[in-house]
């Protein structure tokens, strides 16, 4: 089998048949195998998989999940039970062209230092102005805090060889994001320009508030510096009130009595907030430390592997 195509789906019953078709138009030469992944709809998306699998036996594969766990789950579930050299995953919806399959395949069968092509979007003109500029913040915002970085645009529309496979697949947290986990891994990756295109049917599963809750998931989940900032700003609260604590001080030894009681308890109180702001920070680092161990990711991923049994 030289190609797994993964298709997650959520209440996609109007797209199913589509998309299936036009996977079928579109690769002619290569030998393939579509996994759709029915992230739990509640719509009759699991029927329109029957039909097409009664149809297709040889090239469709269908998992149904027990209920919504995403579509990050949903990828990870087709990675599990893909077959071929190369594996891509396409949006049911019909926003991502599949011929751009082919583009990518022949791109990686003449590049064999590349693992990995990812889609760009090009021209973002059937997304709504909000979820673009909500997008480009997105981005800034991760890149200032995370050390991991990401590519603007950059999709889950896209191809990778076996390795890259097998090192999706071997970062097991649960609470999944896409975006970091495909920058977190590595490899040599090919980012290519596609059109996106309109939905066929149906409606976006990712409202403002799934985007948004999207958003903060990435952000918590690739950086600590949030937390930093108590551990920061506690340093320069010690130290303001410390230059004024020893003028004060100073001051009142000179004139021979207390400078101001009330300007002293500022001083205190400022003092002692930013020592707990310290160690807030200091605790922050701690869970921070706590929190990637317990995601119990790879040590290392490898690329290649040459004279080594096992
Ligand atoms: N999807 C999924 N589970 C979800 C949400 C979305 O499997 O919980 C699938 C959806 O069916 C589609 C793809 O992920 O195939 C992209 O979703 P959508 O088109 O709604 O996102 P957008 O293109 O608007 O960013
Ligand atoms: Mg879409």
């Amino acid at each position: 089998m030289q190609l797994s195509i993964i298709v997650p789906a959520y209440n996609e019953e109007g797209n199913i048949r589509k998309i299936y078709e036009a996977i079928v138009k579109t690769i002619k030469t290569i030998t393939y195998e579509t996994i759709f992944v029915d992230d739990g709809s509640s719509d009759n998306t699991s029927k329109e998989l029957d039909k097409i699998y009664k149809l297709d036996k040889t090239r469709v594969r269908v998992i149904t999940f027990s209920r919504n766990f995403g579509k990050d789950a949903a990828i990870y579930a087709g990675l599990e039970y893909a077959n071929g050299t190369y594996t891509a995953i396409i949006d049911a919806d019909m926003q991502q062209n599949p011929k751009y399959i082919l583009t990518m395949y022949d791109f990686l069968e003449n590049n064999p230092d590349y693992d990995q092509v990812a889609m760009t979007i090009k021209k973002r003109k059937h997304i709504p102005f909000l979820k673009k500029v909500g997008g480009t913040l997105f981005y800034k915002l991760i890149n200032l805090l995370s050390n991991t970085k990401f590519k603007q645009n950059a999709s889950d529309f896209r191809m990778f060889r076996q390795n890259v496979r097998d090192a999706i697949l071997s970062l097991k947290e649960t609470n999944r994001f896409s975006k970091g986990i495909t920058s977190w891994i590595g490899f040599k990756t090919m980012y290519l320009d596609y059109d996106v295109e309109s939905r066929f049917s149906g409606t976006t599963k990712f409202n403002f508030k799934k985007s948004l809750d999207y958003a903060i998931e990435g952000i918590t989940d690739y950086s600590d510096k949030p937390l930093r900032l108590a551990f920061t700003l506690g340093v320069i609260l010690v130290i303001l009130s410390n230059i004024y604590l020893i003028y004060f001080i100073i001051k009142s030894l000179i004139i021979g009595k207390i400078l101001s009681k009330y300007m002293l308890v500022v001083a205190l109180i400022i003092l002692i907030g930013g020592i707990q702001l310290i160690f807030i920070g200091i605790i922050g680092k701690y869970l921070f430390k706590a929190f990637i161990e317990t995601k119990n990711r790879p040590i290392y991923i490898i690329k290649r592997k040459y004279g080594i049994k096992k």
